[in-house]
């Protein structure tokens, strides 16, 4: 089954819903990236939030990116997506290990780390991006990104990530939720809200057990009359071209270029986000130069 984004509406209008299945772009990501499995809950889960965020955004060209910065071992963790389900992301130290926290579950917190910065970066057309800033809370990106929804957005948002790696070190499911409450909506349904969304934090499991992002919203939010306004599908995607990077060898100027022409004769490019090698010969380097 594809992975896919629901976002749905309480007739009274009152709070939405972004509900994601999310296994098969994390294990494209973890194959990709050769993650560990706390990198690959890591990535994962951003990934996920991304994904999530992404399908907020309006225009067809409009792009988000959420950053990492924290104190932790992996470093940074960044990725990019868009309105139309596509997401894409790397992760600094793909590779580290640390040990599961006490209750037996990946120590993503210690990973990321609890100190630093989590930085949005929304381009929705503008002269200039919007960039959002927050505290990284507790490293667990859910949290994290809730904490960014209501200091940053003045949005009251709950979100759960979760991600199952398997015994093989592969994905075994992979999900999330963010839940945004809207300005009319009334003290008795925040307060079953908050009740209903307790459930949540096993979100993973749900969606090992067969869940489907519709079972999950009438599981969660069932007695809210819930109404389905979208679902798209979701997938680890690189836009990345041998264009993009003839662009990222131009911006390196007249005489790195020339160096790696006299150098190398020859130049190769990865592209961060999906890992694509991209070749350049002596003679392609030389028509770039005589361009600039
Ligand atoms: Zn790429």
């Amino acid at each position: 089954m594809k992975d896919y984004i629901i976002r749905a509406i309480d007739e009274d209008a009152s709070f939405r819903v972004f509900i994601a299945s999310s296994t098969n772009t994390v294990e494209k990501a973890r194959k990709i990236h050769g993650t560990s499995p706390v990198a690959t809950a890591a990535l994962g889960r951003t990934l996920t939030g991304a994904a999530l965020m992404g399908s907020m955004l309006k225009g067809d060209k409009d792009k988000l990116t959420i950053q990492f910065r924290g104190d932790g071992p992996i470093n940074n963790i960044l990725a990019v997506s868009n309105s139309k389900g596509e997401v894409k992301g790397y992760i600094s130290n793909p590779d580290i290990e640390v040990e599961d926290r006490v209750d037996g579950k990946l120590n993503v917190g210690g990973a990321v780390g609890s100190n630093g910065k989590l930085i949005v970066i929304k381009d929705i057309g503008l002269k200039n991006p919007y960039i959002g800033q927050s505290n990284i809370v507790s490293g667990e990106i859910a949290e994290d990104l809730a904490n960014y929804f209501t200091t940053s957005e003045q949005q009251p948002s709950a979100v759960a990530l979760g991600v199952l790696v398997d015994k093989d070190i592969s994905v075994k499911a992979s999900g999330g939720v963010i839940v945004q409450v809207l300005p009319n909506i009334d003290e008795e349904v925040l307060t079953k809200l908050e009740k209903n969304i307790t459930i949540l934090s096993f979100i993973s499991s749900l969606i090992d057990e067969g869940s489907t992002p519709e079972d999950i919203l009438n599981q969660v939010f069932g007695e809210f009359s819930m109404k389905i306004t979208e679902k798209k599908e979701m997938d680890f995607a690189c836009d990345c071209s041998k264009d993009r990077m003839e662009r990222a060898l131009i911006s390196l100027g007249r005489d790195e270029l020339t160096q790696i022409l006299e150098e190398d004769k020859q130049a190769e490019l990865v592209c961060h986000f999906c890992n694509e090698k991209y070749n350049f010969e002596e003679k392609e380097i030389k028509e770039l130069l005589n361009s600039i």
